[in-house]
């Protein structure tokens, strides 16, 4: 029986987490869940799951939360402090689910006591990775990715050979406008946005589906987990959403993770991990799937993986200020602020006005994230006016 903490249990990825937990009695005993605010859904999922801490990053919300657990036995917290409070408790496995760089505190905080982190959370590795990776240097943490990209390259990856590897090939659905053209991409609505063909997930990684962002963000995750140069990382456009990624050998063998499009698969494996444990995952049936197609991503239809891609490569703080812009020009999106094709353009104008430089602290990173938050805010107001 191992102990389990999620940040961010109320979420798609936190609440198939809990699935898995529930399908599995005796295997992990859950420590601590957090959410944003919604009390009554976090209150429902520490009672279900026999959690002994639940925190709430909202403030306002913590008296719901109180009231809901009343009687249970199990502690409350509140505010950013209590989210990190849950990942310092003894759980020796933490899921980060949280989304955005809300969840780089508490993922830096488990990462700092050692903990074996599942990590969902990829804005926090595209904001903070060298933070991040020196942390778990420093700590002898153990990442596990649970992206399932990044969990497809994590289970046919040479780890004690990394010179062996030629190249890294992230596989990409396309999103649901893959065969749209940059006129049709102006007048996209939200819920177009987030009808996601393969996926089913929170509406923010829906958005960057949709952009090609996730991909770029994947980009720069990817270079972050995996020590291979940025020479040797690539995207493919793959809409069946098949073969979850690929890895390519000196010798030219690509290998690669194929499964049915199911979070619950790369969520069980690294929760599991060493182990590999039975899901209730569809199998993959090849021979209904008929034909798996691939192509070359179009940068021009989808600039924000050329942003992503032109932050990873000028490193420091420009995937921060890529992370941050994007964040706001999503959330703005969300809102009704501003059209679909304003996102990349309010990234593209605060990587252009934000300067970057080294980063090499968390306080450095909160800073970057704030300064490029201002600005890719101005430009929202600038857009929506
Ligand atoms: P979601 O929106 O469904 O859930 C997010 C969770 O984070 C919720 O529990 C919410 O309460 C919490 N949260 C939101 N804002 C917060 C804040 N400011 N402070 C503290 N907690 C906050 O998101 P999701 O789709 O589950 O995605 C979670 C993360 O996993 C993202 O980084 C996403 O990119 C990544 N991811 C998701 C999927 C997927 O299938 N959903 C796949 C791969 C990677
Ligand atoms: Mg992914």
């Amino acid at each position: 029986m191992k102990t389990l903490t999620i940040l961010g249990a109320t979420g798609s990825v936190g609440s198939q987490a809990l699935d898995l937990v529930a399908r599995n009695p005796g295997r992990w005993q859950v420590e601590a869940l957090t959410a944003n605010s919604d009390a009554a859904g976090l209150a429902a999922a520490a009672r279900a799951s026999g959690a002994k801490f639940a925190a709430i990053a909202d403030t306002a919300a913590w008296p719901a939360l109180r009231d809901a657990l009343a009687g249970s036995g199990i502690e409350t917290g509140a505010g950013p402090e209590a989210l990190c409070e849950a990942a310092r408790r003894p759980g020796e496995i933490v899921l980060t689910a949280i989304v955005g760089a809300a969840g780089l505190p508490p993922t830096l905080a488990a990462v700092e006591r050692g903990a074996t982190l599942a990590i969902a959370n990829k804005e926090t590795l595209v904001c903070a990775g060298p933070v991040v990776n020196a942390a778990a240097r420093k700590s002898g943490a153990t990442l596990l990715p649970v992206d399932s990209e990044h969990n497809a390259v994590f289970q046919v990856f040479d780890h004690d050979r990394p010179e062996r590897v030629a190249k890294i090939i992230l596989t990409c659905s396309g999103g649901p406008f893959r065969n749209h053209s940059r006129a049709e991409l102006a007048n996209v609505s939200v819920a177009d946005a987030c009808k996601h063909p393969v996926w089913s997930m929170g509406a923010k990684i829906s958005i960057d589906s949709a952009t090609l962002m996730n991909k770029g963000l994947e980009l720069i995750e990817a270079h972050q987990l995996f020590p291979v140069g940025i020479d040797k990382l690539d995207v493919i456009i793959h809409p069946q959403s098949v073969v979850h990624s690929m890895v390519e050998y000196v010798d030219g063998s690509v290998l690669a993770q194929l499964g049915s499009p199911d979070m619950r698969i790369p969520i069980a494996y690294a929760m599991a991990w060493p182990e590999r444990i039975a899901t209730p995952a569809a199998r993959l049936d090849l021979a209904a799937v008929g034909k798996l197609e691939f192509y070359a991503p179009d940068l021009e239809r989808f600039p924000c993986l050329r942003l992503a891609w032109d932050a990873m490569t000028a490193g420091g703080s420009a995937p921060c200020i890529l992370n941050a812009a994007n964040e706001v020009a999503v959330a703005a999106f969300i809102a009704g602020q501003v059209g679909f094709l304003d996102i990349d353009a309010i990234v593209a104008a605060t990587l252009a006005k934000v300067p970057s430089g080294p980063v090499g602290s968390l306080d450095e990173v909160v800073a970057v994230d704030g300064a490029a938050r201002r600005t890719a805010t101005a430009q929202v107001m600038a857009r929506a006016a």
